[in-house]
């Protein structure tokens, strides 16, 4: 980054926060210079203005930190998705159809999954369910018949029952055969139910992905049948006289799969097999391709873990053109297509807005540095240093400064210096280190030494949030997010910055961030925080199993959340349909199986008790009550900070 503001405008802007990359043209920043949402992936169409959600937000008493879904991006992918195979396949001139279902698991956010199966109506487009409570919620919210529901994970009798209920109720309801034990189990069920089972196989492939799920598939994955008992289901199947049942192959290698080259040899190996079972007399007809498409978190566009190297169409072209040549090759019928995607449609519709609300500094200090008689020579020595560190002699002087805060840090615990001592040493010790820095980056031939400290001056910008309920994945598998100001864009980033939350968890930071120079970064570019500026960032690509893997490490609950619709005749291009409040006080405790009325008449207890002391004078005693019961239904975030 250089020093000069003039060169920064809206496209410096763009790229410094590889917006392009990560946001499929859904996100861009407007005139004003804040960030908005185009959902019609071109500024030309709707704009809204992040900023004036938030504050239509504000007025109406919506604490931050909060959720907010653009379902009309939701929509768009949905729609998306089922065009790009619909032109793979004509192009291909493949002679299955597609029929793509939505695996609830990765948002079973009932207004998420109302609003994929009302946009997918027009394709019928289904749901995937991989438990039982999955499925109760899968025959509930799709009623249309044309589209599939596929049943993955390991079943139970009972979660077997309520898949034949639904073929009973004339859906059509998948149970896909995950280990051989299942198949007698759900033929036996059927027949007590007197109702044809729809049968899929897994197969367990040994095609493996890379990445973090990499262990779905492989000789010694979790789900799935390898080849002898592939077989095996077969005979079994004919054995019963129910290999008319059989009607779907299915395979899925993991998610968030970055190279679309492991996707065309699992894909390969899976139509191989696929062709290998239709010979073998089974009727085949749908070729269920999984889920594991992946997004681009980082924005880079390669095969890094969270990246992926190909876009939506590549994958579709692949699927359909691999298992056509195959399935030509192999003389056998071009079956339906049917894919299982999460990730890729949902993660761009919903973002976590959160206000920005201080910052640790390491270079900025108030104290006073300056000379005072009797003082250590420690202090004098780091304040020459300060005071003639130039660009010749930085390095050495930046070395010698060092040492000298090592022989500090001595010199206290031996009592030869104060508190106050040791407080100047270190001041004029960050001062020195800003200043190394400052040269380096002039400097054609800088050691890393001193590139180094950019991370480690860089502030921490403190964030009413816990990455824990919002940005789970962040922390357990170092997935990257994009993180951009919401405001200000068209105003040049001064400022290095690293993110900490609110939970009592060294852990609970964000310290990868996107670079479009590096592809990626300890720290990222933010501006200075006016005095009592609202300073809100998002974090994006939230939509995919994060808000619904959170957890509520330090009681921080689920966020307010609000649903947003674009409306072109609107002034704002927008309205909020929908605010679901977040958890309170009161519910997290409740799930900790704390009873809170019995709570505030134990604390009540505690202040009459003082108030008959003397302790505590009545009003206030009752004031403090209802403070206490009020706090109990407010917001687990912080609200109050001034
Ligand atoms: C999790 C899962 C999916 C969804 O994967 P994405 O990577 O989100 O597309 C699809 N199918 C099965 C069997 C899964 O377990």
């Amino acid at each position: 980054m250089t020093n000069n503001t003039s060169e920064w405008n809206l496209e410096k802007a763009n790229d410094t926060y590889m917006i392009n990359r990560w946001g499929l043209n859904y996100y861009s920043i407007n005139e004003r210079g804040n960030l908005s949402v185009c959902p019609e992936r071109t500024t030309t169409g709707p704009q809204i203005d992040i900023s004036e959600v938030i504050e239509e937000m504000k007025s109406k008493n919506i604490a931050f930190p909060a959720v907010i879904r653009f379902q009309d991006i939701l929509r768009s992918q949905v729609k998306l998705i089922n065009k790009y195979f619909k032109q793979s396949i004509e192009e291909a001139n493949y002679r299955g159809t597609y029929f793509g279902v939505y695996p609830i698991k990765v948002n079973q956010m009932r207004e998420v999954v109302e609003e994929i199966v009302d946009a997918g109506a027009p394709f019928n487009y289904g749901l995937e369910a991989g438990s039982k409570t999955e499925l109760m919620a899968v025959l509930a919210q799709n009623e249309n018949k044309q589209s599939l529901n596929v049943c993955n994970g390991y079943k139970d009798k009972e979660f077997m029952k309520l898949a034949l209920l639904g073929v009973k109720l004339g859906r059509k309801v998948i149970v896909v055969i995950e280990k051989f034990s299942e198949l007698p189990l759900l033929l036996q069920t059927a027949e007590e139910m007197n109702v044809e089972p729809m049968i899929g196989f897994r197969a367990k492939l040994l095609s493996k992905s890379t990445g973090k799920w990499a262990g779905s598939s492989g000789e010694k994955a979790k789900f799935g049948l390898n080849s002898s008992e592939l077989i095996k289901g077969i005979n079994f199947l004919k054995e019963k006289n129910k290999l008319q049942c059989l009607k779907l192959f299915h395979f899925h290698i993991g998610s968030q799969i970055p190279d679309i080259i492991t996707i065309k040899a699992a894909l390969t190996e899976a139509a191989r097999t696929y062709a290998n079972l239709r010979k073998m007399g089974a009727p085949i007809e749908y070729f269920d391709v999984g889920g594991g498409v992946g997004v681009d978190y980082d924005g880079t566009r390669t095969n890094s873990q969270s990246s992926i190297n190909y876009t939506f169409k590549d994958y579709a072209d692949d699927v359909v053109y691999i298992l056509k040549d195959i399935c030509n090759n192999e003389e056998v019928d071009h079956p339906h297509i049917v894919s299982e995607s999460g990730r890729a449609v949902t993660a761009h519709h919903s973002c976590v807005v959160t206000n920005v609300f201080g910052k640790i500094s390491l270079t900025k200090n108030e104290i006073n540095t300056d000379k005072k008689t009797g003082e250590h020579s420690l202090v004098k020595q780091m304040r020459d240093i300060s005071e003639e560190i130039h660009e010749k002699n930085y390095q050495e002087y930046f070395l010698d400064a060092i040492s000298k805060k090592e022989e500090c840090f001595s010199a206290f615990n031996l009592g030869v210096i104060d508190l106050e001592e040791r407080g100047k040493i270190e001041t004029l010790y960050w001062q020195i280190a800003d200043k190394a820095y400052q040269f380096g980056l002039r400097d054609p031939y800088v050691p890393d030494q001193i590139l180094d400290l950019k991370n480690f001056l860089a502030d921490q910008y403190l964030c009413n949030l816990s990455v824990f309920q919002s940005a789970p994945d962040t922390w357990a598998i170092d997935q990257v997010l994009p993180v951009v100001p919401i405001k200000r864009l068209l105003e040049k980033p001064t400022k290095l910055c690293s993110i900490v939350d609110i939970t009592c968890d060294s852990d609970g930071k964000l310290s990868k961030f996107l670079n479009d120079e590096a592809g990626l970064s300890n720290s990222m570019a933010i501006h200075e925080i006016h005095e009592k500026e609202d300073y809100y960032i998002g974090l994006f690509l939230t939509g995919a199993y994060q808000d619904v893997m959170g957890d509520m490490h330090n009681l921080f609950g689920r966020l307010n959340e609000v649903h947003v619709y674009c409306d072109d005749d609107d002034p704002s291009d927008f309205y909020i349909e929908e605010v679901i409040l977040g958890n309170s006080p009161s519910d997290v405790l409740t799930t900790m199986q704390y009873t809170p009325s019995t709570m505030a008449a134990k604390v009540k207890a505690q202040i009459d008790d003082q108030i008959k002391r003397g302790k505590i004078r009545p009003r206030e005693g009752v004031e403090l009550t209802d403070f206490y019961e009020a706090a109990m239904k407010g917001y687990t975030y912080l609200t109050q900070l001034s």
